[in-house]
């Protein structure tokens, strides 16, 4: 969790959201020894497993092949390998290839609420399995995993980066290492949830950058 002071631009509040992170673990785990750990999704006592409880997991819409070469859409049918959706033709995105673990439905929703507002950092080796599995083909090509950072203020409220958590878990999947210092957030921008495609790229318009000593 180091790492998690790149994000920040005091070092001292990025200790401090780590040292109330460790400790809301370590108080977590003590209580899951009286308590067994609920389902993130449905709140069902899990025994002694951890994850989604077995109803749950069933529902969860893991995203498969046919979908959009480049933006992972799936498809309803199967029009051939390498084919793009009329959303990736119609607007090409800045990148080449996007893939996505789950439908965001119910279940995943609260999945992602769950880890990232819900303290649920156990939940990081799942999601992390579902995300490499699904990024296969383009983790075998890739030289590094880039988590995007938090300012400092936000860290603070959230105590942990979910997002170099989840590039943690893949990286030990996939052997792919974590670049924890190549970007750096510049500015605090208010929650990307409920904007529209074109309000996000506003909203983090300027907000990271690459730090001098990162540049090849
Ligand atoms: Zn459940």
């Amino acid at each position: 969790m180091n790492e998690l002071v790149s994000a920040s631009q005091g070092e001292a509040p990025a200790r401090f959201a780590q040292f109330r992170g460790g400790l809301r673990a370590a108080l977590r785990s003590a209580l899951d020894v009286v308590l067994p750990p609920l389902c993130p999704s449905c709140r069902a006592p899990l025994g002694g497993g951890t994850g989604l409880c077995a109803s749950c997991w069933s529902k969860l819409s893991l995203i498969e092949p046919p979908y959009c070469a480049r933006l992972g859409i799936p498809f309803t049918y199967d029009p051939g390998h390498g084919l793009l959706s009329m959303e990736a033709i119609a607007s090409p995105p800045a990148y080449d290839r996007a893939r996505s673990a789950v439908r965001y439905d119910d279940i995943a929703r609260k999945l992602v609420l769950s880890f990232k507002y819900g303290d649920r950092l156990d939940l990081a080796p799942m999601m992390g399995q579902w995300m490499a599995r699904a990024g296969r083909e383009l983790l075998a090509e890739a030289d590094a995993l880039l988590p995007v950072p938090l300012h400092w203020r936000r860290l603070w409220g959230r105590r942990f980066n979910q997002s170099a958590t989840l590039a943690g878990a893949i990286s030990d999947i996939s052997g792919v290492p974590v670049l924890h210092d190549a970007l750096k957030r510049v500015r605090t921008t208010p929650q990307q949830v409920g904007l529209s495609k074109t309000e996000r790229a506003d909203n983090v318009q300027g907000a990271f950058r690459v730090p001098a000593e990162q540049k090849a």
